[in-house]
């Protein structure tokens, strides 16, 4: 089957965030209008060879445009995009077409000019409600502004929003995250993403905490966890995903592909995409990618498909199916056995008949909950 998934990197960013190792990168805005035309040229040169190897396009159910920060680029540059975008693929009408947008550059113009193009879904970098912790962050915008950018999404006429945390931040307490929780629910957003801060190689986080000793432990990260998926449950939101959570019928549907290790096209510097069972990725060198969008290298060849399906898959609440272990693992079954026992008495997994169904505590731990079975 072809892909139903899109997704579109803008890698501009106002500041760059000091734990942030995304192909994102501050005062460029001179290059906006460049990066937006060697994206179309992208677009039309890889969409005439893919459909000209016979491959049919598939109706689109999911557009991303992530990043970086797509909130900085003005409306007028997105049409120009989205019209290349319309000769290639036909757009589902209820396709989820969903822009991140950062606190602190939500502009109101920009915002009523998104919708009109068919945006209607905003995913806000909210990050935290605590002036501390986004200080900690090194992020530019105020808990102020976060509340500004809301007010303004919901002013433009969008209804369905994200807003995207960092826990297990150093100096967070139980408290300062809780508080985040519940005011993040005070806007009553459709979905909530939270992911435990990662200290990155090559970012300037790696030296500010080169001594573990200054990051919360494990334990704190999973206590942290654990009252966020308590706390999210109780207020009507479906923990469909490891780090994600959504009201009823607002799961994203581009993520979802990814987790269902299901084929995606991809456009931008550092951009990945999974097509016709090859994973390929563009440069990461901006100036290069500018220069010549059309330069990509293989990722790699998804050997094992079983192996990469339950990878992803376990990540979300329908679990795997034992069938799907028994294909790709290399440990003896009765291992396998007692290990499935001692995971479900230790609470982490349910067993519903041939379907393993990772709990939220383990959920926290799934690749090595994985590891240990196959
Ligand atoms: S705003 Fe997001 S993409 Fe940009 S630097 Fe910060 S974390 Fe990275």
């Amino acid at each position: 089957m072809n892909p139903e998934s899109i997704y579109i990197h803008i890698p501009f960013c106002k500041t760059k965030c000091p734990y942030c190792d995304f192909a994102s990168w501050a005062k460029k805005e001179h290059l906006f209008e460049e990066y937006i035309d060697a994206l179309i040229s992208e677009i039309k040169t890889k969409c005439e060879a893919y459909f000209a190897m016979g491959n049919l396009p598939q109706p689109i159910h999911s557009l991303f445009i992530g990043g970086g920060t797509p909130s900085l680029i003005p409306p007028d540059l997105y049409e120009k995009l989205f019209s290349e975008l319309k000769k290639h693929f036909q757009f589902l009408n209820d396709c989820e077409i969903t822009m991140e947008l950062n606190p602190g550059t939500a502009n109101d113009n920009f915002l009523v000019g998104y919708k009109k193009l068919g945006v209607n879904r905003i995913s806000i970098g909210a990050q935290s409600f605590n002036e501390k912790i986004l200080e900690t962050l090194g992020r530019k915008h105020s808990v102020d502004e976060t509340i500004e950018a809301i007010e303004k999404i919901k002013n433009a006429g969008f209804t369905n929003f994200n807003l995207d945390f960092i826990f297990s931040v150093p100096g967070m307490t139980k408290q300062i995250w809780e508080e985040s929780i519940y005011k993040a629910l005070s806007f009553n957003p459709k979905h909530i993403s939270s992911y435990s801060l990662i200290i990155e190689p090559g970012t300037p986080f790696e030296h500010i905490y080169k001594d573990p000793k200054n990051l919360p432990t494990d334990d704190t990260a999973s206590e942290f966890y654990m009252l966020l998926c308590q706390t999210l449950n109780e207020n009507g939101y479906k923990h469909y995903e490891v780090s994600n959570f959504a009201k009823s019928g607002f799961e994203s549907k581009h993520n979802l592909n990814y987790w269902l290790a299901k084929e995606y096209y991809a456009f931008g510097v550092g951009a990945h995409r999974y097509l016709n069972g090859l994973r390929t990725a563009n440069t990461k060198d901006l100036d290069l990618y500018i220069s010549n969008p059309n330069i990509e290298t293989i990722v790699d060849f998804p050997i094992n498909y079983d192996f990469e399906k339950i990878m992803l898959t376990s990540r979300l609440n329908q679990g795997f199916s034992l069938k799907s272990i028994e294909r790709v693992t290399t440990k003896d079954k009765h291992y396998v056995k007692n290990m499935l026992n001692t995971l479900t008495e230790g609470g982490f997994i349910e067993l519903f008949e041939d379907n393993v169904h990772l709990t939220d505590k383990g959920m926290f731990v799934n690749n090595e909950i994985l590891l240990k079975l196959i």
